[in-house]
């Protein structure tokens, strides 16, 4: 499986996408740089996440910058805040979806116009130019 990998730090980005949505998040564990994949240019320019064909890189211990547990924690809040905007963006679509599909038609009678309406359009006489 082919992995995302930030281009600043280097290491393999975690991945999620929101039930029911084709759209695709990549966030660094690192910097918690944030990439979705609404936005495929910044995979192909390799602009802050590219893709790697096959698994990705193992990081190489002590050379990688160590997060302090603050860090950890306030890319646990980001990673919290980013999948709520998923999923709200999901519902957005799903409310968008629903609203966009025109409402049944409902069979009733008031809904036609009145015979008496359409006879007089038929009576009057045609202008002529
Ligand atoms: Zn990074």
């Amino acid at each position: 499986m082919d992995a995302v990998v930030c281009t600043h730090c280097q290491v393999a980005m975690t991945s999620w996408s929101a039930p029911g949505s084709t759209v695709r998040y990549y966030q660094c564990p690192f910097c918690a740089r944030t990439h979705s994949s609404c936005y495929s240019e910044v995979f192909a320019r390799g602009a802050g996440a590219r893709l790697v064909a096959g698994p990705a890189p193992t990081p190489v211990p002590g050379t990688l910058p160590q997060a302090t547990g603050e860090q950890i924690q306030w890319a646990g809040v980001k990673a919290r805040a980013a999948r709520w905007f998923a999923r709200l963006e999901a519902e957005e679509l799903h409310t968008a979806a629903r609203l966009a599909r025109p409402p049944p038609r409902q069979a009733s009678p008031s809904a036609e116009p009145p015979a008496a309406a359409l006879a007089s359009v038929a009576a009057r006489p045609a202008r002529h130019k």
